[in-house]
């Protein structure tokens, strides 16, 4: 896939106001930058060609999500709940956009201080949007690899917190993949079990069941991940389980996916060179790639809820 040129929104929120995105800049001396000390989501809207209506999937559980990690890194910023998710839609309608967007909300510590620390600094939130179609290809299959590098273990750097920091050890793996010519890394963890993929959450099909690492696997609970067990168990009657996976179970299961906010329901067709089924997007995960297609575009009732209209 070709490189992922940011093409942003007009308007970022910096500082407590709306600016003119030229204007949204950080300067080298803060924390954040220095440290790594920031946190962040990842959000989609998805735009609906009916209407020209774009509608934010699973707003409430980003922001909730980015909230309840500001405990991990001590952080307290002014904005509400409810302000956060009121910023993130008025960036995508003052964008204009008439297509599939990405939004970025970060906390970051933006004090000008010395020292790694993460108590008594000061916090600030930010965000910004860009246009963003597919982010791996969805339809082939990807060829994956299991990375050398190990998934960071939740007492070092905790993946759960989607800590700018932590994302060097998804760019180590995922490099490592594509410049071996794979599509995309799958992680162990020290122990050697399953962790998830360098921006994207596992999932194998095997004896008819849904098969995922669990929260404790060092991974992102992605919101994606939570999106398609519940689609799983409930539109489909899937069993869904928790559990370590073994390594060379990704050799002999029946069906593989990735899922994520940028990856959305991604089948992966090879691991190690070796063909997942029958190397070809399973039926299991194409009817969840299709029914989660249809249900962030608000199509499926049930789950309309899920999607906030921006305009
Ligand atoms: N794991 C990691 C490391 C990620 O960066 C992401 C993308 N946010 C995911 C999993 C998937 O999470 P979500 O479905 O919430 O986007």
């Amino acid at each position: 896939m070709a490189k992922r040129i940011i093409d942003p929104g007009k308007f970022a929120y910096f500082e407590g106001n709306y600016v003119p995105i030229e204007q949204a800049n950080v300067s080298i001396l803060t924390h954040s930058f220095n440290y790594g000390t920031a946190l962040f989501e990842g959000i989609r809207g998805y735009y609906r060609q009916d209407d020209g209506q774009i509608l934010i999937f699973r707003l409430q559980e980003h922001v909730e999500r980015l909230v309840r990690n500001f405990n991990i890194l001590c952080m307290d910023i002014p904005e509400t709940r409810e302000d956060i998710a009121r910023i993130c839609v008025e960036l995508v309608k003052r964008s204009g956009f008439k297509e599939g967007v990405y939004i970025r909300p970060i906390a970051y510590k933006s004090e000008r201080s010395l020292g790694p620390k993460l108590h008594d600094v000061e916090s600030s939130f930010c965000c910004w949007i860009m246009k963003l179609g597919d982010y791996v290809d969805i339809s082939a299959g990807l060829d994956c690899c299991v990375t050398s590098w190990r998934r960071l273990p939740d007492n070092a750097i905790p993946s759960r917190a989607k800590t700018v920091g932590s994302y060097i050890n998804s760019s180590l793996a995922s490099s490592e993949a594509k410049q071996n010519g794979f599509d995309e890394a799958i992680f162990l963890r020290e122990d050697g079990t399953v962790s998830e993929g360098s921006a994207m959450n596992l999932f194998m099909v095997i004896d008819g069941k849904l098969v995922t690492s669990p929260p404790t696997a060092d991974i992102l609970v992605g919101i994606t991940r939570n999106t398609v067990m519940e689609l799983a168990s409930k539109e489909l009657g899937l069993t869904v389980v928790e559990r370590p996976i073994a390594r060379t179970e990704l050799y002999v299961c029946d069906e593989l996916f990735f899922t994520g906010t940028g990856a959305q329901v991604a089948p992966v067709r090879s691991v190690d060179r070796r063909n997942v089924g029958n190397g070809e997007p399973g039926a299991v995960s194409k009817k969840l790639q299709d029914l989660y297609f249809r249900v962030v575009q608000g199509a499926v009732p049930k789950y309309a809820h899920w999607c906030t209209p921006v305009y």
